[in-house]
């Protein structure tokens, strides 16, 4: 896709459009002259030049990447209108796309019915799933694992909810022992499950959790932002296929939160949240006397938290859609290349004297640590610490991250490593992009240089 080609075709398609609405006068306040925007643009592009390269295979830290080129033009086309999703009298195109959208994201996690919407973000779909799930247990806490995003605790402070983190087993997933002891209690209305967490990108046991939380009459919220997609490959032949259980019972849960913008190529604007129930639609009942003129259906300002929202988010994701679907072969096959590139090198980790896999990648993340002799916690620190900055500021640069465990966490997976510290940053990447699958080799020889030298 030749994205200089289409970034103009799309100015001439908005400009045909406004064009059917006549002529006027632009207002001359608005005039900026060529000279002067040049300069500006000059400095503006030169200070862009401070960031890290996401788009580049050298790049495996964060969980950052740029959208695809189609969501790129999808969303500049469709801002050149500036659309609102708030309401169907702010954008009917836009959100009549979000509504297709968000059917595809539903009809993905297996959902018969479904009310959902799009959002800014990862943090606010989760805010209003654990809103609808305060309202349907008034006076009972939310659950969720020491794992989970630290989101759900922040926001049951948000919300005046009791927030009651679980304990994780030697994988990161929630300790099912555990949350039963917890549930027992009876203080508890919600579970949250995490599909993927984001340090590690460990999948809780979501088949064994929803059985439980129903015998105790509890909600089940499952936090997919970073690992929804993952869904594709549940299943799938190859080295990249997921076990089916965990992810087929996200559609026996009442609400799950999948961040398009992590894992479906968008640009940052665009999280979702969706409800199995339609009827949950009552809790977001307001009155507007600016909104809501040009229809009788329920308006997406209606069904969300969040007022002004960017309709180029949805237009965004629809023709991204429309190019590389929500299917085991369209997103699915992305995902598959960062998984197997995962898998490639947790073999290769294994078979180094240089380091050691923290724990197996269960999506596309890979934890990892130099192999310190003696092995001590703060020896293990103080060399990723290294390991990291070195890596990107030296020749032939690789961007890594860190992530903490904690000494209870290390010692789970590790025993043999002396625990002289209350916990070690350990390497981390994040392998989202397919290109990682032709760059492990070269990545972890770097690394594993990196680590021998001093
Ligand atoms: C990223 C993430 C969030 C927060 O989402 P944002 O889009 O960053 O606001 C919540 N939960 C999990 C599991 C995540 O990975």
């Amino acid at each position: 896709m030749d994205l200089e080609h289409w970034l103009g075709r799309a100015t001439h398609a908005i400009e045909q459009w406004a064009d059917t609405f006549g002529p006027y006068e632009p207002h001359p306040s608005l005039h900026v002259d060529e000279d002067r925007f040049a300069a500006a643009f000059a400095e503006f592009t030169g200070r862009l030049r401070d960031n890290y390269p996401f788009f580049h295979p050298t790049y495996v830290g964060q969980m950052l990447k740029p959208p695809h080129p189609a969501a790129v033009v999808g969303y500049l086309t469709a801002m050149l209108i500036n659309p609102n999703n708030h309401a169907l009298d702010g954008g009917p195109a836009t959100a009549r796309m979000e509504r297709e959208v968000v059917a595809r994201l539903a009809a993905m996690f297996g959902y018969d019915t479904h009310l959902g919407h799009l959002t800014t973000s990862g943090t606010i779909a989760n805010l209003e799933a654990l809103f609808v799930a305060r309202e349907l247990h008034p006076g009972r806490g939310i659950a969720y694992s020491q794992d989970a995003h630290y989101t759900h605790g922040r926001m049951c402070r948000v919300l005046g909810v009791e927030g009651h983190p679980v304990p994780t087993d030697d994988r990161g997933r929630i300790d099912l022992g555990a949350l039963e002891d917890l549930l027992r209690t009876g203080r508890v209305g919600t579970v949250v499950l995490t599909a993927g967490t984001t340090g590690l990108g460990a999948v809780d046991p979501i088949h064994d959790a929803v059985p439980l939380a129903r015998r105790h009459g509890v909600r089940v919220h499952v936090d997919a932002a970073y690992g929804g997609f993952f869904t594709l490959l549940a299943g799938a032949d190859g080295p990249a296929g997921l076990p089916v259980e965990p992810w087929r019972a996200i559609s026996r849960c009442d609400s799950v939160v999948v961040d398009p913008h992590k894992h479906g190529l968008q640009p940052y604007g665009c999280g979702a949240v969706l409800f199995r129930d339609p009827g949950v639609g009552r809790f977001y009942l307001h009155d507007s006397p600016y909104t809501y003129f040009t229809s009788d259906e329920l308006h997406l300002g209606e069904i969300s938290l969040e007022c002004s929202r960017a309709g180029a988010s949805a237009a965004a994701l629809w023709l991204t859609f429309q190019l590389l679907p929500p299917t085991p072969d369209g997103l699915g096959a992305v995902l598959a290349a960062g998984r197997r590139a995962a898998l490639r090198w947790a073999d290769l980790i294994d078979g180094s004297d240089a380091l050691e896999l923290y724990q197996r990648p269960e999506l596309d993340i890979v934890s990892y640590f130099p192999t310190v002799e003696p092995a001590s916690l703060s020896a293990v620190d103080a060399v990723s610490a290294r390991v990291l900055t070195d890596g990107m500021t030296g020749p032939d640069p690789v961007f890594l991250s860190t992530l903490r465990a904690d000494r209870e966490a290390f010692t789970a997976r590790h025993p043999k490593v002396a625990a002289d510290a209350d916990g070690a940053r350990v390497l981390r990447s994040v392998l989202m992009k397919p290109e990682a699958e032709h760059h492990v080799e070269h990545l972890h020889a770097r690394v594993e240089q990196l680590v021998r030298q001093r």
